[in-house]
């Protein structure tokens, strides 16, 4: 795939074959040795890069079989160096990373229009006092809470009122793009770019910061990246659908960390404030509309500010677009329209067939009630990540599995949890079918 370079990138080669050749396990491989790059021969000093400290632990058993790969390919025993990506010991020449303004912010997210009241006035407080005294108030401020109820708007907030004010340097990034640049860097060998990126900030923001759980690598890079400003008094913004002890994979260093400062949760508004943000956006989008039609979608829309500006979004369009007359029985379809929408989620089908596809086994083969020793780990594997990442209850899902008793399942789930934690080809499994199903 790659070119090679010289020499040694075709040693390397031939020496990662016999290494293939000889472990004749294509999943461990693929998971621990596929990653391992070499930086360098030099005599017979050989420098390999690896993801990071975590990753070294399941590395290194194998470190024998490719010395050993070394000695028949290349006819003499290696001394073996290793470094992580992105901490560089010879200055690569790397391409610049992306710059740190490129991502573009809703410039209608400000503190200005954000309405509050008492299911959120704890966030909007706490925000404010972050990108006033940052670094002193609270350090990191941990925003969570159910989705479409305003932290994205509150952090962007933030990041509107500092860059305002002056020179302090703030960074506001999703996770699932904090991921991105990191695992890119990583390709391009520019992670000490990416890690000096992130260095020198006065406020870091990681909006939806669970998105990083279950990867390792960038778990172990964020820690570090969270030590460095946080030891530096610099301003640690996150946010999540869940508080730090309840995102599942989440590293436990980490959430120790993230509880460290202050933890707010984002509620649900209430009716009055829901009619104030109704008023609000009606007011920024310049739309009228009569109170009794307002206290109508505040009163059925309880529960996602999102819908509540859907619903204004499409009584907007109807009523500019198609000059259509806004009367109560037209809200009320366009309430339940945005309502039932269905939202893209993850069932215990796609779960299964991940799994089977994962292990290349066929579905009916984990619904069955057989107990082949191949067919159970996959299948107690399906039923750990059922649990995890739909909303069936541990019945329904020993029902889908051909009608077992709900302990089987949970027993499952323990194991596989256990596992998880403790053999690392198991995490290595699990983690690769999850980000499948994420995708
Ligand atoms: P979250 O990040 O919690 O999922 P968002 O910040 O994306 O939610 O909010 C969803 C939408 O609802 C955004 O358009 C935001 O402007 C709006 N919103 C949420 N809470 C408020 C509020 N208190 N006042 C005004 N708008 C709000
Ligand atoms: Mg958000």
């Amino acid at each position: 795939m790659d070119k090679l370079r010289n020499d040694g990138d075709i040693l390397w080669k031939a020496v990662m074959e016999q290494v293939e050749e000889r472990l004749n396990n294509a999943r461990a491989y693929e998971i621990w040795l596929k990653p391992v790059k070499m930086r360098e021969i030099n005599g017979r000093t050989v420098q390999l890069e690896i993801p990071g400290m975590t990753f070294e632990k399941g590395f290194t058993p194998y470190i024998d079989i490719i010395k050993e790969a070394f000695r028949k390919t290349a006819g003499w025993l290696p001394e073996i160096k290793i470094y992580y990506t992105g901490v560089d010991n010879r200055g690569y020449k790397a391409p610049p990373v992306a710059g740190e303004d490129e991502l573009p912010l809703n410039t209608e997210y400000i503190f200005d229009n954000f309405v509050v009241g008492p299911k959120n006035q704890l966030a909007h407080a706490a925000t404010q006092a972050a990108a006033q005294s940052p670094g002193i108030a609270y350090n990191p401020l941990f925003l969570y809470g159910g989705f479409g109820l305003g932290k994205t708007h509150l952090m962007q907030s933030i990041v509107h009122f500092v860059k305002e004010r002056g020179e302090q340097k703030i960074l506001y990034l999703p996770a699932d793009v904090y991921l991105t640049e990191f695992i890119q860097s990583i390709k391009n060998k520019t992670g000490h770019l990416f890690r000096q990126k992130f260095r020198k900030l006065d406020f870091l923001l990681i909006d939806d910061i669970h998105f990083i759980a279950g990867k390792e690598s960038t778990q172990e890079e964020f820690f570090h990246t969270f030590n460095f400003l946080y030891d530096q008094r610099k301003q640690i913004i996150l946010s999540s659908d869940k508080p730090p002890k309840e995102i599942s994979f989440l590293e436990k260093r980490l959430i120790s960390r993230f509880e460290w400062g202050l933890l707010v949760e984002v509620l649900p508004p209430d009716f009055e404030t829901r009619v104030a943000i109704l008023k609000k956006k009606c007011d920024i989008k310049k739309i009228v509309l009569k109170d009794d039609i307002i206290d109508f979608i505040a009163d059925n829309v309880k529960d996602n500010v999102r819908i509540l500006e859907g619903v204004l979004n499409r009584i907007f369009a109807l009523s500019t677009l198609l000059n259509q007359e806004i009367d109560k029985k037209v809200v009320e379809e366009i309430v339940d329209g945005e309502y039932y929408k269905k939202r893209v989620i993850i069932t215990l089908e796609n779960v299964m067939s991940a799994v089977c596809e994962y292990f290349k086994i066929p579905e009916e083969d984990i619904i069955k009630r057989t107990r082949v020793k191949n067919i159970l780990v996959p299948r107690q594997i399906a039923m750990f990540l059922g649990r995890e990442m739909t909303n069936n209850s541990l019945h329904s899902i020993a029902m889908k599995f051909g009608g077992k008793d709900h302990t089987t399942v949970l027993y499952a789930c323990k194991k596989i949890y256990g596992l998880y934690n403790n053999d690392q080809y198991i995490k290595g499994v699990i983690d690769e079918i999850r980000s499948r199903l994420e995708r």
